[in-house]
């Protein structure tokens, strides 16, 4: 450290966080990293390696955020590192098929059967929004039934969530997306077939399709009931419209085939991101032959797009999936288990009520009661989140990243090995204790419990 940094005591991050507030608004590029919802100074990392971040500070830490999902083999993984630098040498974007996205589309199908074809796109965000413009094309109507809690990018008719539990149309979560862009938009509670029967029944003929998280991982981890997701399916064949399961999050994340491999109920059209670019921005939308063949060019249906399929994305995603098999799903999934147990024993040690849902390797805390299911939105909020500051930050000073929302996924990878959790088995007595002395505050003026507040999603909130 040289003289002029000693004398600011200032870290690097904080010196780092007020030069970008000047030149990028809130400082981050996607609202989350801010740490609006725990407070304190985002850390800005450095570099990655296996299970570990370090900041730029030199300080290390188990990361259990995993780019919000992406880096399942954990930071730097050799395989994909060769790949892209491979890739690089070769060219970064030709504007033109590369035989990459065909190796990459082969993998993709091969994997999950009911995708049939399937078009690169190079976020989640343009994965949902053109599945959604594929499906009004395909079918000749309008609207679309969302869950609440559910995020699926920040596409604009999709940023609506209902204000109270009823079948409502949705009303604008933003400024800048219009009464009009939103008011096809039908939100409905999660987990609740009867609302979704109840509004086929008020709008015939005019639902296009029904889009839902395959197992919503953007209000906490909210698994789907047993026989929902096969409710809708039903229910969209039963009215014509087309159910979209959106798997950006657990794609190629919670099997080789994501949720649908595990659960095995067939949609119509499939989205998918985070895993299958291997850190890079690569996505996709895929399903049924005969809806897909709607796009142009075999079709009417417009989407495109400069970088879709980029040859050092789809190189990186390949490499990624390839090394993805049932032994490192089983070792993702050992390890998130393991996990879950450390952390439900120090909080239960602490007498912090707390409730952890899982899907596979992915779950979430809840600091709400033992005995209270969390199966929405609306019981998803009524947790204690003001414990999760406390708890975030005390984890933090222990050397483990956390989301830094109470309303987050958390995420692990293959290189979660004993010595990382190990690690954050030391880190959890002092945040335990964080959470559990961790006070409600006074009560907030109106407005400012949006600080505690679920946003629309991870890093997208
Ligand atoms: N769908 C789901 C389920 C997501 O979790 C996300 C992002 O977290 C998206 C869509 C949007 O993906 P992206 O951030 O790549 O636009």
């Amino acid at each position: 450290m040289d003289r002029v940094t000693q004398s600011y005591e200032a870290t690097v991050s904080q010196t780092l966080f007020a030069r970008a507030a000047r030149v990028t608004p809130g400082g981050v590029n996607s609202p989350v990293r801010a740490f609006g919802a725990v407070g304190g100074t985002p850390r800005f990392m450095g570099s990655g390696a296996g299970a570990y971040l370090t900041d730029v500070d030199g300080r290390e830490y188990v990361d259990l955020v995993c780019s919000w999902g992406p880096m399942i083999l954990g930071h730097a993984h050799p395989a994909v590192v060769e790949a892209v630098r491979e890739a690089v040498g070769r060219g970064t974007s030709f504007g033109t098929p590369t035989p990459g996205e065909v190796e990459l589309a082969e993998e993709i199908c091969s994997r999950v059967a009911p995708v049939e074809r399937v078009r690169l796109v190079s976020s989640g965000t343009e994965a949902t929004m053109s599945a959604i413009r594929l499906a009004r094309g395909f079918t000749g109507r309008a609207k679309v039934i969302k869950f609440a809690g559910c995020y699926h990018g920040h596409v604009d008719a999709l940023l609506a969530a209902a204000g109270s539990g009823v079948a409502t149309f949705g009303l604008p979560d933003t400024p800048g997306v219009t009464g009009a862009q939103a008011g096809e938009t039908v939100v409905l509670p999660y987990n609740d077939l009867g609302a979704v029967r109840a509004a086929f029944e008020a709008h015939p003929g005019e639902i296009a399709c029904v889009i839902t998280e395959a197992v919503p991982g953007n209000m906490g981890l909210v698994p789907p009931r047993e026989g929902f997701n096969q409710g809708l399916a039903d229910l969209c064949r039963a009215h014509g419209a087309l159910l979209i399961s959106d798997e950006v999050m657990t794609g190629f994340r919670l099997s080789r085939a994501g949720w649908y491999g595990i659960e095995g109920v067939a949609p119509d059209l499939m989205t998918f991101g985070k895993v299958m670019g291997g850190g890079f921005p690569a996505a996709a939308f895929g399903g049924r032959a005969d809806v897909m063949d709607r796009l142009a060019p075999a079709g009417p249906v417009y989407q495109a797009g400069t970088l879709s399929g980029n040859p050092v994305a789809t190189a990186a995603g390949l490499a990624q999936l390839r090394l993805l098999d049932d032994a490192a799903y089983a070792r993702v999934d050992a390890a998130a288990a393991e996990l879950r147990g450390l952390v439900g024993a120090a909080l239960a040690k602490e007498g912090v009520a707390h409730r952890i849902n899982a899907a596979g390797s992915m779950f979430s805390v809840f600091f709400t009661g033992a005995d209270e299911d969390v199966v929405d939105f609306a019981s998803a909020r009524r947790q204690d989140a003001f414990r999760y500051g406390a708890f975030f930050h005390a984890m933090l000073n222990g050397g483990v990243h956390l989301p830094p929302s109470a309303f987050e996924t958390w995420f692990v990878s293959t290189a979660h090995d004993d010595e990382a959790l190990e690690r954050i088995a030391e880190a959890l007595p002092a945040a335990a204790r964080a959470a559990a002395r961790a006070d409600r505050g006074p009560d907030p003026a109106p407005g400012a419990a949006a600080e505690l507040e679920p946003g629309p999603g991870p890093d997208g909130s």
